[in-house]
């Protein structure tokens, strides 16, 4: 019974993300606490969970329950370099993550130059930096408002700014900067095949989270930012069948983010500055956060009152 329904969960786990954004995966595999997937020939999707400690909230026979809140890591694998962004949470639900994820980023990437970024400086995506701290051949590419005066990583980092651009060997990596979740928010695109890599800079389909009316205001430039990239043609973005991978997927709300959901969130940061977006009450007030702001695929989750200010003080 007990097996039963902790099926049940993972099934139900499972079914919320399959409607979404699973279906282009043709292999994947369990590696210690990591789920590794193929995405596609040379991009891998990575979580932060196995089948005896599934994503998101599991309730136990006995009414216990575990909650795991899954962090995303994507490799993208050029001819000549392999990129690893983000490093999930550090994980102490069981041992080993720190081998097994160097495995799953070595096997892969092979004799290639390796290379890790993060999409922010959060700890939920910086959580395995320890498992690379003494590795030798190891290059750190950092956001640079996020990271320039930080102390997780080795003093030899490399910063990257908004509109730097790595180059894999066959695969080249945008960077752009959507600032607001934090001031340094870092979105990858990889260009020429559809796929961004956003963290939590716009949320994974369930709202980006924002601390502060100082956030809001960078969000505010930070969206307009990416927007200019994203409808820019040299961007060789096709707004049908783009999409962009979240830092928690397994949040997903039935929809594929996208570029509509950047433009929807465009409007909805302008429907906040003039008052009049739709709203609803959001749970989690011990960090400030009481209300979830919407606008077609685009939620911020934020504080009213705050939101209220701001409006009043205008942009
Ligand atoms: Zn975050």
């Amino acid at each position: 019974m007990k097996n039963f329904i902790l099926f049940g969960a993972i099934a139900a786990t499972f079914a919320l993300a399959s409607c979404a954004q699973e279906p282009a995966y043709e292999q994947t595999e369990e590696i210690g606490p990591f789920t590794v997937s193929l995405i596609k020939e040379n991009v891998w999707h990575i979580e932060d969970y196995n089948s005896s400690h599934p994503r998101g909230l599991s309730i136990k026979e006995d009414g216990s329950y575990t909650f795991n809140s899954c962090s995303d890591m994507y490799i993208i694998r050029g001819k000549k370099k392999a990129l690893l962004i983000d490093l999930t949470n550090n994980i102490t639900w069981t041992e080993g993550a720190d081998e097994a994820l160097r495995k799953i980023f070595y096997d892969r990437a092979g004799d290639r130059e390796k290379i890790i970024t993060v999409t922010h400086n959060h700890g939920d995506h910086t959580g395995m930096a320890y498992a690379f701290e003494n590795e030798p051949g190891i290059s750190f590419m950092l956001p640079v408002n996020d990271f320039k005066d930080d102390k997780i990583f080795p003093a030899h980092k490399q910063l990257i700014a908004d509109r730097d651009c790595i180059n894999l060997g066959g695969m080249v990596v945008d960077c752009v900067q959507c600032e607001g979740h934090t001031p340094g928010s870092m979105v990858f695109f990889l260009k020429g095949h559809n796929l961004g890599f956003s963290g939590d800079a716009i949320g994974s389909g369930t709202g980006v989270w924002i601390f502060s009316k100082e956030g809001f205001r960078q969000y505010t430039t930070g969206v307009e930012n990416l927007l200019s990239y994203m409808e820019d043609p040299k961007s060789e973005i096709d707004p049908e069948t783009f999409v962009l991978w979240g830092g928690h997927t397994y949040q997903n709300s039935g929809f594929e983010l996208g570029v509509q959901t950047v433009r929807d969130a465009k409007e909805l940061n302008d429907q906040i500055w003039n008052g009049t977006a739709q709203w609803e009450p959001y749970n989690m007030v011990a960090r400030g956060l009481d209300a979830t702001f919407k606008n077609g695929q685009a939620m911020v989750v934020w504080n009213k009152a705050a939101s209220e200010e701001a409006a009043a003080e205008g942009r």
